[in-house]
């Protein structure tokens, strides 16, 4: 763990972190221009893979912020580098939307669809566009030998109002009823979503820290990964949660904008 002021980079969560359902966090545009201002670097984040770097650009616009493509790192573009890697142009069978399936034809795979047609891979992603037909295929296809990869491992997504969506983890559970089978997962808290961020941006793991809102993924990265864990209570964990956690973050704080002003004291 390094002090705070030692951080030179910051690894950002988007949801329950910068904003909530379509709504900024107070202080969060503050900490962010802080950070410039300090010459820190800045990466956000995202398990979301339903949604691409594009994407999130134009919503943290609408916000008013201004982030580059090249500052935006989703758990979808980590698996697809992961899996360029170890399975260069294989036929991967994608449960994901429009967005996930076009980050994977950039990075050279051929997506199959049809039953007859065989794949080496099914990848499981945050797939708002999922039908029965799909989760069948999966189930066979997985069943029959093919090796099974998901995007990332959370169970609900927020919204704003207290509200959720069932996201990646839950689609996980409903595979592994009928299979018996888990997929190896790709994004936070793995370690290999810090290994595609080594590999994407050129940055010092002893100087960056993950700051994030929810213990399972973003703090749990910290354990993993051995890097700086940063806690905010502005998304999804509560005080009580943490007390309840043995997963332990290196620092706490109300939000982005109490974080703010430790880094302003630092
Ligand atoms: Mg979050």
């Amino acid at each position: 763990m390094k002090e705070l002021n030692e951080i030179e980079c910051f690894l950002l969560d988007m949801d329950g972190t910068i904003y909530l359902g379509g709504e900024l966090i107070e202080g969060a545009k503050e900490f962010l221009a802080l950070l410039k201002s300090q010459k820190r670097r800045t990466i956000f984040l995202t398990n979301n893979s339903s949604k691409n770097a594009a994407d999130y650009e134009a919503k943290l616009k609408g916000l008013g912020i201004e982030a580059s493509v090249d500052e935006i790192f989703t758990s979808g573009e980590a698996t697809a580098k992961t899996l360029q890697l170890r399975h260069p142009g294989a036929r991967v069978f994608l449960m994901g939307t429009p967005a996930l399936e076009s980050v994977f034809l950039e990075h050279g795979f051929v997506l199959v669809k049809e039953r007859e047609e065989a794949a080496d891979l099914v990848v499981l992603g945050f797939d708002t566009t999922l039908t029965y037909d799909k989760i069948w295929q999966a189930c066979d296809r997985i069943r029959e030998g093919a090796v099974y990869y998901a995007t990332h491992p959370d169970f609900n997504c927020p919204l704003a109002g207290g509200k959720w969506m069932p996201d990646t983890g839950a689609m996980i559970k409903m595979i592994e009823g009928s299979t018996g089978m888990l997929p190896e997962v790709i994004g936070k808290p793995e370690k290999t979503m810090i290994e595609a961020v080594s590999a994407k941006f050129d940055v010092d793991l002893g100087k960056i820290a993950m700051v994030g809102d929810r213990l399972y993924t973003d703090i749990r990265m910290g354990e993993v990964a051995g890097i700086t864990s940063i806690l905010v209570y502005s998304g999804e964990t509560t005080p009580i949660d943490y007390e309840k956690s043995d997963i332990q973050a290196s620092f706490v704080f109300e939000s982005v904008k109490e974080l703010a002003e430790a880094l302003k004291e630092a």
